[in-house]
């Protein structure tokens, strides 16, 4: 039976933040994405959301709206039954605006999975793994870090992703704090390509006199610097995963066969879904690591990634937190508890989350 497009809406999704979301590069002070919703002919919908990171990637609202409202006049009418088919199709039109790409496959994912009456995870696997995502402390005071840390320890965080680069003695500072505030948890730092190999090595070596070792370094150099990667994975002792260095199959091929990374972070507003878990299956196939990551999104894209994750499996590291940031409904998944676990297990058809447009 042919699942035919009928209707398309592209409307901002907007919500404030508890907190702003810092990092090397910049921040966001609050969440303003793009909300995509298409209808089919039964009336079935689905949703799907593009996180925009202007810092991070360049891409802006401007253009991922109109790239949205376009590639969605041509969906009209089209059959999303053969979604593999349907979404390669379109992929060139979303060059160098993977967060519109991201929107679109997620919307038309969840359409065909509603229609089918099946959880995304099922599009990627026969079960889904239990996930227990870390929490971020972004770049600020100390003060900050400590009653932040607290929070989330007592809750039950046992992985802090710790943002560096900025300023790499109060780092330090902040990193101790970290420590000692969850003693019993993981420790991951994410530099957003702030250090050079040297930097990055003698950062590692202060954090070793305060007998503190990560447990992951996340895009601890630029993304052209293969080299620093590439020395960073061979002497740092700890694994070195790609970011911002790896957003294609192409990238990933390149990050993995020299030697450059041995983890790799997944995202959708990155690679998609379909590209996405092309990356994660060449990372697993090489033996390199898997993190699930996200840029600032709402439950919705959040959601949608933990079910990519649960499903393809095998994701060491899940840093699928934002919703912790954000303020009001946006921020509820359902599955999703107050530790940051998710539990897919009994996932309703689709993404499974509520969304209401804004106007
Ligand atoms: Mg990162």
């Amino acid at each position: 039976m042919p699942l035919l497009v009928k209707k398309v809406q592209v409307s901002p999704l907007h919500a404030p933040l508890y907190a702003p979301f810092r990092i090397a590069t910049g921040q966001h002070d609050a969440l303003e994405n793009v909300l995509l919703r298409l209808e089919l002919a039964d009336g079935i919908v689905g949703f799907g959301e593009a996180a925009v990171a202007t810092h991070i990637t360049g891409e802006t609202i401007a253009r991922t709206t109109s790239n949205l409202k376009e590639a969605g006049a041509a969906l009209i009418g089209e059959d999303i039954a053969d979604y593999r088919a349907l979404l390669y199709s379109f992929q060139e039109r979303f060059d160098g605006n993977h967060a519109a790409l991201a929107a679109f496959e997620m919307a038309v994912l969840d359409a065909f999975c509603r229609s089918m009456k099946i959880p995304l995870w099922r599009l990627f696997g026969a079960r889904p793994a239990k996930l227990s995502t870390d929490i971020t402390v972004v770049i600020g005071s100390l003060a900050e870090a400590q009653a932040w840390t607290k929070d989330f320890y007592t809750r039950g965080f046992r992985s802090f992703k710790v943002k560096v680069g900025r300023e790499p003695e109060l780092d330090v500072e902040r990193v101790r704090i970290v420590a000692k505030c969850a003693p019993k948890a993981s420790i991951i730092l994410d530099a957003n390509q702030a250090f050079t190999a040297s930097g990055m090595l003698k950062f590692l070596k202060a954090l070793k006199s305060h007998g503190i070792c990560p447990v992951l370094l996340e895009q601890p150099v630029a993304k052209a610097d293969w080299d620093g990667s590439r020395e960073l994975t061979r002497v740092s002792g700890v694994l070195v995963c790609a970011d911002e260095s790896v957003g294609s199959l192409a990238a990933a091929v390149l990050a993995l066969k020299t030697g450059a990374v041995n983890a790799v972070n997944i995202k959708l507003m990155k690679s998609g879904f379909l590209e996405g878990a092309a990356i994660a299956r060449l990372a697993q196939a090489r033996g390199a690591k898997l993190m699930m990551g996200a840029m600032m999104e709402s439950a919705l894209a959040i959601t949608a990634g933990a079910h990519l994750a649960a499903g393809l499996g095998g994701f060491e590291f899940i840093d699928l937190d934002t919703t912790f940031f954000i303020k009001g409904p946006c921020a509820r998944s359902p599955y999703l508890n107050a530790k940051g676990q998710f539990d897919l297990s009994q996932a309703s058809a689709g993404i499974g989350v509520k969304v209401t447009p804004q106007s």
